[in-house]
Protein backbone atom coordinates (compact mmCIF):
# COMPACT_ATOMS: atom_id res chain seq x y z
CA UNK A 1 0.00 0.00 0.00
CA UNK A 2 1.83 3.25 -1.04
CA UNK A 3 0.63 5.80 1.00
CA UNK A 4 1.40 8.26 -1.36
CA UNK A 5 -0.71 6.73 -4.40
CA UNK A 6 -2.58 9.75 -6.01
CA UNK A 7 -6.23 7.76 -5.37
CA UNK A 8 -5.39 8.01 -1.52
CA UNK A 9 -4.02 12.03 -1.86
CA UNK A 10 -7.33 12.65 -3.88
CA UNK A 11 -10.17 10.61 -4.76
CA UNK A 12 -10.57 12.41 -7.94
CA UNK A 13 -7.49 12.60 -9.72
CA UNK A 14 -8.84 11.16 -13.21
CA UNK A 15 -5.97 11.63 -15.42
CA UNK A 16 -2.29 12.00 -14.56
CA UNK A 17 1.39 12.02 -16.47
CA UNK A 18 4.15 9.54 -15.21
CA UNK A 19 7.37 8.42 -16.54
CA UNK A 20 7.82 4.63 -17.43
CA UNK A 21 10.45 3.04 -15.10
CA UNK A 22 10.50 -0.67 -16.39
CA UNK A 23 8.45 -2.47 -18.98
CA UNK A 24 9.02 -6.05 -19.49
CA UNK A 25 7.33 -8.40 -21.93
CA UNK A 26 4.86 -11.15 -20.31
CA UNK A 27 2.49 -13.53 -21.95
CA UNK A 28 2.17 -11.24 -25.29
CA UNK A 29 1.49 -8.32 -22.87
CA UNK A 30 3.79 -6.37 -20.84
CA UNK A 31 4.21 -5.24 -17.47
CA UNK A 32 5.00 -1.84 -16.71
CA UNK A 33 5.93 0.02 -13.69
CA UNK A 34 5.29 4.26 -13.45
CA UNK A 35 6.85 6.77 -11.48
CA UNK A 36 3.88 8.11 -9.95
CA UNK A 37 0.77 5.33 -8.87
CA UNK A 38 -2.41 6.85 -9.87
CA UNK A 39 -4.47 3.30 -10.81
CA UNK A 40 -5.69 1.54 -7.87
CA UNK A 41 -3.95 -2.13 -7.85
CA UNK A 42 -6.76 -4.89 -7.12
CA UNK A 43 -6.89 -5.38 -3.17
CA UNK A 44 -9.29 -5.38 -0.48
CA UNK A 45 -11.71 -7.50 -2.43
CA UNK A 46 -11.78 -4.62 -5.12
CA UNK A 47 -11.04 -4.83 -8.37
CA UNK A 48 -8.09 -2.79 -10.06
CA UNK A 49 -8.59 0.04 -12.23
CA UNK A 50 -8.52 0.09 -15.94
CA UNK A 51 -7.60 2.85 -18.44
CA UNK A 52 -5.01 4.41 -20.39
CA UNK A 53 -1.12 5.00 -20.11
CA UNK A 54 -0.64 6.43 -23.73
CA UNK A 55 -1.86 4.87 -26.06
CA UNK A 56 -1.89 1.48 -23.64
CA UNK A 57 -4.87 -0.19 -22.76
CA UNK A 58 -4.42 -1.20 -18.90
CA UNK A 59 -5.57 -4.03 -18.01
CA UNK A 60 -4.76 -5.05 -14.87
CA UNK A 61 -2.69 -3.58 -12.22
CA UNK A 62 -1.55 -5.82 -9.05
CA UNK A 63 0.48 -4.44 -6.50
CA UNK A 64 3.43 -7.67 -6.02
CA UNK A 65 5.76 -7.75 -2.60
CA UNK A 66 9.38 -7.66 -2.97
CA UNK A 67 10.91 -10.28 -1.05
CA UNK A 68 14.70 -10.71 0.18
CA UNK A 69 16.67 -12.48 -2.34
CA UNK A 70 18.19 -14.59 1.21
CA UNK A 71 15.66 -15.57 3.00
CA UNK A 72 12.70 -15.18 0.83
CA UNK A 73 10.75 -13.56 3.17
CA UNK A 74 8.91 -9.96 2.35
CA UNK A 75 10.78 -7.01 2.45
CA UNK A 76 9.22 -4.09 5.31
CA UNK A 77 9.83 -0.68 5.14
CA UNK A 78 10.90 1.29 8.74
CA UNK A 79 7.74 1.59 9.70
CA UNK A 80 6.60 -1.94 9.02
CA UNK A 81 5.04 -1.81 5.44
CA UNK A 82 5.52 -4.37 2.85
CA UNK A 83 7.80 -2.64 -0.06
CA UNK A 84 5.66 -3.85 -3.14
CA UNK A 85 6.35 -2.66 -7.09
CA UNK A 86 2.89 -1.94 -8.57
CA UNK A 87 2.65 -3.94 -11.94
CA UNK A 88 0.72 -2.33 -14.38
CA UNK A 89 -0.74 -5.01 -17.36
CA UNK A 90 -0.82 -3.35 -20.80
CA UNK A 91 -1.35 -4.38 -24.21
CA UNK A 92 1.86 -2.80 -26.00
CA UNK A 93 4.98 -1.76 -25.37
CA UNK A 94 6.10 1.45 -23.71
CA UNK A 95 9.45 3.49 -23.18
CA UNK A 96 11.37 3.36 -20.21
CA UNK A 97 12.62 6.89 -19.69
CA UNK A 98 9.76 8.20 -21.02
CA UNK A 99 6.53 10.45 -19.52
CA UNK A 100 3.02 9.57 -20.46
CA UNK A 101 -0.33 11.04 -20.11
CA UNK A 102 -2.69 7.89 -18.16
CA UNK A 103 -6.09 8.27 -17.94
CA UNK A 104 -8.25 5.94 -15.68
CA UNK A 105 -11.29 4.55 -16.87
CA UNK A 106 -13.46 6.71 -14.58
CA UNK A 107 -16.66 4.91 -15.22
CA UNK A 108 -15.29 1.74 -13.55
CA UNK A 109 -13.67 3.84 -10.90
CA UNK A 110 -16.65 5.18 -9.65
CA UNK A 111 -18.57 1.94 -9.77
CA UNK A 112 -15.96 0.05 -7.76
CA UNK A 113 -15.95 2.89 -5.36
CA UNK A 114 -19.57 3.22 -5.43
CA UNK A 115 -19.98 -0.66 -4.74
CA UNK A 116 -17.13 -0.53 -1.62
CA UNK A 117 -18.66 2.24 0.15
CA UNK A 118 -22.01 0.66 0.20
CA UNK A 119 -20.72 -2.20 1.13
CA UNK A 120 -19.19 -0.46 4.27
CA UNK A 121 -22.29 1.26 5.15
CA UNK A 122 -24.21 -2.48 4.82
CA UNK A 123 -20.68 -4.14 6.86
CA UNK A 124 -21.00 -1.49 9.61
CA UNK A 125 -24.51 -1.24 10.49
CA UNK A 126 -24.82 -5.40 10.29
CA UNK A 127 -21.92 -5.18 13.16
CA UNK A 128 -23.55 -2.27 14.99
CA UNK A 129 -26.72 -4.17 15.37
CA UNK A 130 -25.70 -8.20 14.97
CA UNK A 131 -21.56 -8.40 16.06
CA UNK A 132 -21.13 -10.10 13.15
CA UNK A 133 -18.12 -9.25 10.76
CA UNK A 134 -17.78 -9.21 7.06
CA UNK A 135 -15.62 -12.35 6.49
CA UNK A 136 -15.84 -12.25 2.49
CA UNK A 137 -16.26 -8.93 -0.03
CA UNK A 138 -16.51 -9.90 -3.80
CA UNK A 139 -17.31 -7.95 -6.69
CA UNK A 140 -17.94 -8.81 -9.91
CA UNK A 141 -21.28 -8.52 -12.24
CA UNK A 142 -22.64 -8.71 -8.90
CA UNK A 143 -21.28 -7.76 -5.12
CA UNK A 144 -21.27 -10.17 -2.59
CA UNK A 145 -20.38 -9.98 1.29
CA UNK A 146 -20.12 -13.20 3.95
CA UNK A 147 -20.99 -12.51 7.07
CA UNK A 148 -20.51 -14.81 10.55
CA UNK A 149 -23.70 -15.10 11.44
CA UNK A 150 -27.51 -15.70 10.58
CA UNK A 151 -29.31 -12.67 9.45
CA UNK A 152 -33.12 -13.27 8.11
CA UNK A 153 -34.57 -11.28 4.79
CA UNK A 154 -36.75 -9.08 7.33
CA UNK A 155 -33.55 -7.98 9.22
CA UNK A 156 -32.08 -7.52 6.42
CA UNK A 157 -35.01 -4.82 4.62
CA UNK A 158 -34.37 -3.32 7.96
CA UNK A 159 -30.48 -2.87 7.10
CA UNK A 160 -31.13 -1.93 3.92
CA UNK A 161 -33.82 0.72 5.28
CA UNK A 162 -31.14 2.25 7.76
CA UNK A 163 -27.94 2.35 4.74
CA UNK A 164 -30.47 3.94 2.48
CA UNK A 165 -31.20 6.70 4.81
CA UNK A 166 -27.23 7.21 5.35
CA UNK A 167 -26.85 7.73 1.78
CA UNK A 168 -29.60 10.03 1.74
CA UNK A 169 -28.73 12.43 4.01
CA UNK A 170 -25.08 12.76 2.43
CA UNK A 171 -22.75 12.35 4.49
CA UNK A 172 -19.00 13.26 4.91
CA UNK A 173 -16.60 10.00 3.96
CA UNK A 174 -13.20 10.50 5.50
CA UNK A 175 -10.11 8.86 5.45
CA UNK A 176 -7.38 9.01 8.37
CA UNK A 177 -3.89 7.80 8.65
CA UNK A 178 -3.88 7.48 12.57
CA UNK A 179 -0.37 7.31 14.52
CA UNK A 180 -0.03 3.49 16.35
CA UNK A 181 -0.68 5.61 19.42
CA UNK A 182 -3.93 6.84 17.83
CA UNK A 183 -4.98 3.73 16.38
CA UNK A 184 -5.16 2.25 19.71
CA UNK A 185 -8.08 4.02 21.29
CA UNK A 186 -9.81 3.95 17.63
CA UNK A 187 -12.88 1.45 17.71
CA UNK A 188 -12.67 0.13 13.99
CA UNK A 189 -13.96 -2.97 12.11
CA UNK A 190 -10.97 -5.10 10.97
CA UNK A 191 -10.61 -8.41 9.25
CA UNK A 192 -6.86 -9.33 10.46
CA UNK A 193 -3.99 -7.79 12.53
CA UNK A 194 -2.50 -4.83 11.01
CA UNK A 195 1.08 -3.76 10.70
CA UNK A 196 2.69 -0.95 9.53
CA UNK A 197 0.44 2.32 7.66
CA UNK A 198 -3.12 2.09 8.76
CA UNK A 199 -5.87 3.81 6.74
CA UNK A 200 -8.89 3.83 8.81
CA UNK A 201 -12.12 5.43 6.45
CA UNK A 202 -15.25 6.97 8.53
CA UNK A 203 -18.56 6.50 6.16
CA UNK A 204 -20.18 9.02 7.65
CA UNK A 205 -20.63 7.34 11.29
CA UNK A 206 -22.25 4.11 9.74
CA UNK A 207 -18.84 2.15 9.30
CA UNK A 208 -15.02 2.84 10.93
CA UNK A 209 -13.08 0.16 8.77
CA UNK A 210 -9.68 -0.29 8.13
CA UNK A 211 -9.52 -0.67 4.20
CA UNK A 212 -7.08 0.14 1.36
CA UNK A 213 -10.06 0.84 -0.65
CA UNK A 214 -11.16 3.89 -2.82
CA UNK A 215 -14.59 5.53 -1.69
CA UNK A 216 -17.04 8.16 -2.39
CA UNK A 217 -16.09 11.43 -0.74
CA UNK A 218 -20.02 11.93 1.08
CA UNK A 219 -22.26 8.87 0.86
CA UNK A 220 -25.39 10.31 -1.30
CA UNK A 221 -23.07 9.29 -4.23
CA UNK A 222 -23.35 5.71 -3.35
CA UNK A 223 -26.75 6.05 -4.86
CA UNK A 224 -29.46 3.21 -4.30
CA UNK A 225 -28.31 0.33 -2.01
CA UNK A 226 -30.14 -2.98 -2.83
CA UNK A 227 -29.86 -6.56 -1.32
CA UNK A 228 -30.94 -8.64 -3.42
CA UNK A 229 -30.79 -12.38 -2.00
CA UNK A 230 -29.37 -13.88 1.56
CA UNK A 231 -28.10 -17.85 1.18
CA UNK A 232 -26.58 -19.46 4.44
CA UNK A 233 -23.11 -19.95 4.17
CA UNK A 234 -19.91 -21.27 6.12
CA UNK A 235 -22.22 -20.89 9.15
CA UNK A 236 -22.93 -17.37 8.06
CA UNK A 237 -25.21 -15.91 5.13
CA UNK A 238 -23.47 -14.83 1.79
CA UNK A 239 -25.63 -11.38 0.61
CA UNK A 240 -25.86 -10.52 -3.09
CA UNK A 241 -26.32 -6.56 -3.26
CA UNK A 242 -26.07 -3.89 -6.21
CA UNK A 243 -25.16 -0.17 -5.29
CA UNK A 244 -25.86 3.27 -7.70
CA UNK A 245 -26.02 2.32 -11.31
CA UNK A 246 -26.17 -1.08 -10.64
CA UNK A 247 -29.03 -1.14 -8.18
CA UNK A 248 -31.04 1.36 -10.29
CA UNK A 249 -30.17 -1.02 -13.53
CA UNK A 250 -31.46 -4.00 -12.02
CA UNK A 251 -34.43 -2.14 -10.67
CA UNK A 252 -34.97 -1.37 -14.35
CA UNK A 253 -34.88 -4.76 -15.82
CA UNK A 254 -37.29 -6.28 -13.19
CA UNK A 255 -39.51 -3.41 -13.66
CA UNK A 256 -40.13 -4.11 -17.30
CA UNK A 257 -40.15 -8.09 -16.74
CA UNK A 258 -43.19 -6.91 -13.80
CA UNK A 259 -44.60 -4.70 -16.87
CA UNK A 260 -44.44 -7.43 -19.13
CA UNK A 261 -45.93 -10.27 -16.97
CA UNK A 262 -49.11 -8.21 -16.35
CA UNK A 263 -49.48 -7.60 -20.09
CA UNK A 264 -49.19 -11.25 -20.73
CA UNK A 265 -52.07 -11.88 -17.34
CA UNK A 266 -53.88 -8.89 -18.70
CA UNK A 267 -53.80 -7.37 -14.92
CA UNK A 268 -52.71 -4.48 -13.63
CA UNK A 269 -48.61 -4.67 -12.23
CA UNK A 270 -50.03 -4.41 -8.57
CA UNK A 271 -52.51 -7.76 -8.81
CA UNK A 272 -50.04 -9.70 -11.01
CA UNK A 273 -48.81 -12.23 -7.78
CA UNK A 274 -52.32 -12.38 -6.95
CA UNK A 275 -53.30 -13.20 -10.57
CA UNK A 276 -50.24 -15.79 -11.26
CA UNK A 277 -51.86 -17.98 -8.06
CA UNK A 278 -55.33 -18.39 -9.64
CA UNK A 279 -53.41 -19.08 -12.59
CA UNK A 280 -51.43 -21.65 -11.27
CA UNK A 281 -54.28 -23.26 -9.46
CA UNK A 282 -56.32 -23.37 -12.72
CA UNK A 283 -53.60 -24.83 -14.36
CA UNK A 284 -52.95 -27.69 -11.31
CA UNK A 285 -56.61 -28.68 -11.49
CA UNK A 286 -56.36 -28.82 -15.57
CA UNK A 287 -52.91 -31.04 -14.96
CA UNK A 288 -55.62 -33.26 -12.66
CA UNK A 289 -58.23 -33.15 -15.01
CA UNK A 290 -55.95 -33.94 -18.17
CA UNK A 291 -54.24 -37.34 -15.69
CA UNK A 292 -57.71 -38.23 -14.92
CA UNK A 293 -58.49 -38.61 -18.08
CA UNK A 294 -55.39 -39.95 -19.57
CA UNK A 295 -56.33 -42.91 -16.83
CA UNK A 296 -59.61 -43.41 -18.70
CA UNK A 297 -58.13 -43.44 -22.08
CA UNK A 298 -55.30 -46.13 -20.77
CA UNK A 299 -58.08 -48.09 -19.25
CA UNK A 300 -60.17 -47.89 -22.24
CA UNK A 301 -57.94 -48.64 -25.15
CA UNK A 302 -56.52 -52.03 -22.85
CA UNK A 303 -60.20 -52.87 -22.61
CA UNK A 304 -60.57 -52.90 -27.09
CA UNK A 305 -57.01 -54.77 -26.65
CA UNK A 306 -57.78 -57.50 -23.36
CA UNK A 307 -57.57 -60.16 -25.89
CA UNK A 308 -53.95 -59.17 -27.71
CA UNK A 309 -51.44 -62.20 -27.12
CA UNK A 310 -47.82 -62.28 -28.52
CA UNK A 311 -46.29 -58.86 -29.38
CA UNK A 312 -48.63 -55.95 -28.75
CA UNK A 313 -47.66 -52.78 -30.97
CA UNK A 314 -49.09 -49.11 -30.25
CA UNK A 315 -48.99 -46.10 -31.55
CA UNK A 316 -49.54 -42.99 -29.72
CA UNK A 317 -49.38 -38.97 -30.42
CA UNK A 318 -49.04 -36.13 -27.83
CA UNK A 319 -48.08 -38.29 -24.82
CA UNK A 320 -45.10 -36.91 -22.52
CA UNK A 321 -42.32 -39.81 -21.40
CA UNK A 322 -44.38 -40.42 -18.23
CA UNK A 323 -47.80 -40.99 -19.82
CA UNK A 324 -46.05 -43.05 -22.47
CA UNK A 325 -44.38 -45.05 -19.53
CA UNK A 326 -48.02 -45.61 -17.75
CA UNK A 327 -49.98 -46.39 -21.31
CA UNK A 328 -47.92 -49.07 -21.41
CA UNK A 329 -48.02 -50.39 -17.52
CA UNK A 330 -52.34 -50.69 -18.13
CA UNK A 331 -51.49 -52.45 -21.28
CA UNK A 332 -49.10 -55.23 -19.76
CA UNK A 333 -51.54 -55.71 -16.52
CA UNK A 334 -54.61 -55.44 -18.71
CA UNK A 335 -54.06 -57.42 -21.60
CA UNK A 336 -52.96 -60.81 -22.75
CA UNK A 337 -49.43 -59.74 -24.62
CA UNK A 338 -46.62 -61.05 -23.62
CA UNK A 339 -44.43 -57.51 -24.96
CA UNK A 340 -45.99 -54.61 -25.29
CA UNK A 341 -44.41 -51.81 -27.09
CA UNK A 342 -45.77 -47.89 -26.94
CA UNK A 343 -44.70 -45.55 -29.29
CA UNK A 344 -45.13 -41.60 -29.06
CA UNK A 345 -44.54 -39.57 -32.40
CA UNK A 346 -42.71 -36.50 -30.93
CA UNK A 347 -44.45 -33.03 -32.03
CA UNK A 348 -43.01 -31.50 -35.14
CA UNK A 349 -39.95 -29.16 -34.36
CA UNK A 350 -39.05 -32.47 -32.02
CA UNK A 351 -37.33 -34.50 -34.02
CA UNK A 352 -33.91 -34.17 -32.89
CA UNK A 353 -32.37 -31.77 -34.92
CA UNK A 354 -32.84 -34.30 -38.09
CA UNK A 355 -35.07 -33.74 -41.67
CA UNK A 356 -38.03 -35.72 -42.05
CA UNK A 357 -37.50 -38.38 -44.57
CA UNK A 358 -40.63 -39.66 -45.85
CA UNK A 359 -42.21 -41.67 -43.26
CA UNK A 360 -39.44 -42.09 -41.08
CA UNK A 361 -40.39 -39.84 -37.52
CA UNK A 362 -39.20 -39.53 -34.32
CA UNK A 363 -40.65 -41.57 -31.28
CA UNK A 364 -40.46 -41.74 -27.56
CA UNK A 365 -40.55 -45.55 -27.01
CA UNK A 366 -40.84 -47.74 -23.64
CA UNK A 367 -41.13 -51.30 -24.19
CA UNK A 368 -42.79 -53.89 -20.96
CA UNK A 369 -43.38 -57.13 -20.62
CA UNK A 370 -44.06 -59.19 -17.76
CA UNK A 371 -42.09 -62.55 -17.97
CA UNK A 372 -39.54 -61.61 -20.89
CA UNK A 373 -36.54 -59.64 -20.36
CA UNK A 374 -36.91 -56.64 -22.17
CA UNK A 375 -33.42 -55.54 -21.65
CA UNK A 376 -31.27 -58.08 -23.27
CA UNK A 377 -33.19 -57.60 -26.62
CA UNK A 378 -32.67 -53.40 -26.10
CA UNK A 379 -28.88 -53.44 -27.85
CA UNK A 380 -30.84 -55.57 -30.81
CA UNK A 381 -34.00 -53.31 -30.77
CA UNK A 382 -32.57 -50.11 -30.77
CA UNK A 383 -29.79 -51.04 -33.75
CA UNK A 384 -32.42 -51.95 -35.97
CA UNK A 385 -34.34 -48.76 -35.00
CA UNK A 386 -31.85 -45.87 -35.00
CA UNK A 387 -32.56 -45.75 -31.35
CA UNK A 388 -30.68 -45.30 -28.21
CA UNK A 389 -32.02 -46.18 -24.92
CA UNK A 390 -32.22 -49.10 -21.78
CA UNK A 391 -33.72 -49.54 -18.87
CA UNK A 392 -34.80 -52.79 -16.45
CA UNK A 393 -35.96 -56.18 -17.32
CA UNK A 394 -39.33 -55.41 -17.13
CA UNK A 395 -39.31 -52.16 -19.01
CA UNK A 396 -36.92 -50.04 -21.30
CA UNK A 397 -37.43 -46.74 -22.70
CA UNK A 398 -36.09 -44.50 -25.04
CA UNK A 399 -36.22 -42.57 -28.27
CA UNK A 400 -35.95 -43.97 -32.32
CA UNK A 401 -36.10 -42.37 -35.54
CA UNK A 402 -37.60 -45.11 -37.94
CA UNK A 403 -40.63 -45.78 -40.18
CA UNK A 404 -44.20 -47.33 -38.34
CA UNK A 405 -43.52 -50.38 -40.47
CA UNK A 406 -39.80 -50.09 -39.92
CA UNK A 407 -40.63 -50.72 -36.06
CA UNK A 408 -43.29 -52.98 -36.12
CA UNK A 409 -40.86 -55.43 -38.22
CA UNK A 410 -38.34 -54.87 -35.54
CA UNK A 411 -40.81 -55.55 -33.16
CA UNK A 412 -41.50 -59.01 -34.37
CA UNK A 413 -38.46 -59.86 -35.15
CA UNK A 414 -36.72 -58.92 -31.79
CA UNK A 415 -39.33 -60.06 -29.60
CA UNK A 416 -41.40 -62.28 -31.49
CA UNK A 417 -39.51 -65.11 -31.72
CA UNK A 418 -39.95 -65.31 -27.35
CA UNK A 419 -43.42 -66.86 -28.58
ZN1 LIG B 1 -13.13 0.54 1.89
Amino acid sequence: MDKNALYYQDHYVKAFDAEVTSCTAADGKYLVELSVHGFYPEGGGQDADHGSIGEAAVLDVQEVPVTDPASGEKQRDVRGNVVVRVLHTVDRALTVGETYHCVIDWARRMRNSRNHSGEHIVSGLVHRHYGYHNVGFHMSEVMTIDFDGPLSWEQLMLIEQEANAVVLEDRCVRAIWPTPEELEVIDYRSKKPLSGDVRIVDLGGADLCACCGTHVLSTGEIGPIKILSVLGHKGGVRLELFCGDDALQDAARKHEQVVEISRLLNVAPSDIVDALKTYMADSFRKDRRIAALNTRYYELKAQSLQEETGVLIDFEEGMNAVEVRKCCDYFMKHTKASVVGVFCRKDEGDTDGAAPVEDIASYSYVIGSTNVDVRAQAKAFNALVNGRGGGQKEMIQGSLQASEEKIQDAMNRIFGDEF
